[in-house]
């Protein structure tokens, strides 16, 4: 009997485990992957870091991170981009940005739009033109070269948001 009760405590505890791993796994996945200020899917590759207000927000690209700054008066301090060639973050300072190029992850589905917002809504795309990180001015220049738009240092790039 004793060895009986030993081996259900063993399977019991087992369960527990099983349950808290599991519950762990679906918390840990809950790393923002939505937009701070648009509320779009933030793709890997246009993920974009900013402070706002001193605290750590993720956007889906680098013209809605500078959006916000635009509209909400709010202080927004972009610390890190992501490279669109690579994945890798980039400091701001070290990055080039491919201004109207025909690549724009964040476009918006028609079928996203809410057809309770106002039609001015549908008319401004904040992440529009689209803005395209590299790490890199020579990858920047290929990219234009292929798609379109003009590169800039992240600095002038933000700096025409703030005009
Ligand atoms: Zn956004």
């Amino acid at each position: 009997m004793a060895r009986r009760e030993w081996v259900s405590r063993l399977a019991a505890v087992l369960l527990l485990s099983v349950l808290g791993l599991v519950g762990w796994t679906t918390y840990s996945k809950r790393a923002p992957d939505r937009c701070f200020a648009c509320n779009r899917p933030i793709h890997a590759n246009s993920r974009t870091t900013a402070a706002v207000n001193g605290h750590k927000r993720f956007f889906c690209c680098p013209a809605c991170a500078l959006s916000q700054h635009e509209q909400g008066g709010q202080a927004v301090t972009i610390t890190q981009l992501t490279s669109f060639d690579t994945g890798k973050p980039i400091a701001p300072g070290r990055a080039y940005l491919v201004r109207g190029s025909d690549v724009n992850l964040c476009e918006m589905k028609k079928e996203l739009v809410d057809s309770s917002k106002h039609p001015a809504d549908l008319l401004y795309d904040r992440c529009a033109p689209s803005l395209i990180a590299f790490d890199d001015r020579d990858r920047a220049m290929r990219f234009a070269t292929e798609h379109g738009g003009g590169v800039e240092p992240f600095s002038e790039a933000a700096a025409a948001f703030t005009r």
